[in-house]
């Protein structure tokens, strides 16, 4: 028996009612003041500074226990062997499909990898062709001449995604959907934003024959699922990892680190807001709080600061001298809207991508395909890391998705207009997450937007039958 185990469930527990008691007494206590006495604008604002503080401490120290509980008598390392068996057996399929026996009559699935957008989307609609080939038992040619990245194509910076089979051969393809696109042997995928009929098995479904397991291992099993598939997807080639590592040595990489992804340039104003790097420094304080509980002070409070403002690492470092920012200043440059699509622009976006993803904690907003790759790369090789994110923007999704689903646990009612009545099953599409206790969606039922408590529901995971056809 584990007496560790036991103790840390009592403080887990314990702490748990010493919030309820916090919380409800100081309460209790500021609202006969406030009808006794009429205290002052500014002694109110002190006593919920206090009462916040205290809150957020115990919360802390409840968070730091539970983490540990969680990976007590080896449950963590248990998860991680089972959930890297897993990746093993999808990468075999996935392996086995991309090399067959007659490459010249093998059913092939083709993708172009020129959509008109940044490296991220564009790994992302690779992502989405080899979702789609896996499901339907093709193997999986990717056509990149003219990348506007790189003259060389794919493979200037990556493995080939098969040893024996990279041509489409010179077959006439069909258009996926179009009539006998089924049998065709070759197939063409438009991106999708533009499929018109959605399949069952796109974003973020799982596969069915893994559903069970990995709904049980992970937080997020799609994110899991699509940073197995991208980590085999984008395998450096040789030449292009000693780069890589070269690159971390010269930062300076090592552990204990948060990686923080800001997004700006031609983002800001279009598709997202800007955020002053105090709103991501609150995050990072926090993780090194937190940290600091259970591990004690570290050497560093490191920070990898990826980003396209090449004013940014400066700032940071001024402001926040406590921290020690590592920061790639030539791939901050070449991420600049003029130098973005060259050679160097590609290694860079690639190297801080990855570099993100072996953080400890990535803050960012998801609202960036750079930030939402990095987040599902994160997830390969470890225990359960679905909660190791703050995005200061979107909740995690992938374009051109199925719709996104919550389920409700238990009933709600509402307490004023802008809030929904929940019922216990209610289906709500998911639009956001405002990250203040209170989602925003559409109930099915109700047909009907509105704000909703988050922690009332959980996360639909989708599952639909993939066939390799192995
Ligand atoms: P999104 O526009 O942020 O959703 O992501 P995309 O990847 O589709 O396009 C943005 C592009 O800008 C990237 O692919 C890079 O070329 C560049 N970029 C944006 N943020 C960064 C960053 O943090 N580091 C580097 N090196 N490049 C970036």
């Amino acid at each position: 028996l584990d007496w560790g185990h036991e103790r840390l469930r009592r403080r887990v527990q314990d702490g748990i009612r010493e919030v309820r008691f916090m919380l409800n007494g100081q309460l209790a206590k500021l609202r006969k003041e406030l009808s006794e006495k009429r205290p002052s604008a500014s002694e109110i604002d002190g006593r919920l500074e206090g009462l916040a503080e205290s809150v957020n401490e115990i919360i802390r120290l409840v968070g730091v226990e539970g983490e540990a509980l969680a990976e007590a008598g080896g449950a963590a390392d248990w998860r991680r062997r089972r959930l890297s068996r897993l990746q093993t057996e999808l990468v075999n399929r996935i392996v086995k499909l991309q090399n067959p026996q007659q490459c010249q009559s093998a059913k092939k699935l083709i993708c172009n990898l020129n959509k008109g957008c940044g490296f991220g989307c564009q790994a992302h609609h690779v992502l989405y062709c080899m979702t789609l080939a896996y499901a339907t038992g093709r193997t999986f040619v990717l056509d990149s001449v003219n990348w506007r990245y790189s003259r060389g194509g794919w493979t200037s910076v990556f493995e080939p995604l098969s040893k024996t089979c990279t041509e489409r051969g010179s077959a006439g393809a069909k258009q996926w959907g179009s009539t006998g696109a089924e049998d065709a042997q070759l197939v063409e995928v438009p991106i999708i934003d533009a499929m018109a009929h959605k399949p069952p098995y796109l974003p973020q479904a799982i596969p069915a024959d893994l559903y069970e397991e990995l709904s049980g291992l992970h937080g997020n099993p799609f994110v899991w699922f699509a940073g197995v598939l991208l980590n085999y997807i984008m395998r450096p080639n040789a030449a292009f990892q000693r780069q890589l590592d070269d690159n971390a040595i010269r930062l300076g990489f090592a552990k204990p680190i948060v990686g923080v992804q800001v997004r700006r340039t031609d983002k800001i104003g279009s598709e997202a807001a800007f955020h002053d790097i105090s709103e991501y420094m609150v995050w990072v304080e926090e993780f090194y709080k937190t940290y600091e509980l259970r591990h004690g002070r570290p050497d560093k409070m490191r920070v990898l600061l990826a980003t396209d403002d090449a004013n940014l690492l400066n700032e940071a470092a001024r402001r926040y001298p406590a921290y020690t920012f590592l920061s790639d200043t030539s791939s901050s440059r070449s991420a600049s809207v003029r130098d973005r699509y060259s050679d160097g622009g590609l290694r860079g976006v690639i190297s801080d991508v990855l570099l993100l993803s072996k953080t400890d904690y990535l803050v960012c907003t998801f609202s960036s395909q750079v930030c939402r790759l990095a987040y599902e790369l994160m997830q390969v090789g470890r225990d359960d890391s679905s909660d190791r994110f703050h995005s200061l923007d979107d909740v995690y999704y992938f374009g051109g998705q199925l719709p996104l689903e919550v389920t409700a646990r238990f009933a709600h009612k509402s307490r004023d207009s802008s809030e929904l009545d929940l019922s216990p099953g209610d289906v709500i599409g998911l639009a956001g997450n405002h990250w203040d206790g209170y989602s925003l969606g559409q109930s099915r039922r109700l047909g009907r937007n509105g704000l909703f408590p988050a922690y009332k529901t959980e996360l639909v995971v989708r599952k639909a039958e993939m066939r390799p056809g192995l």
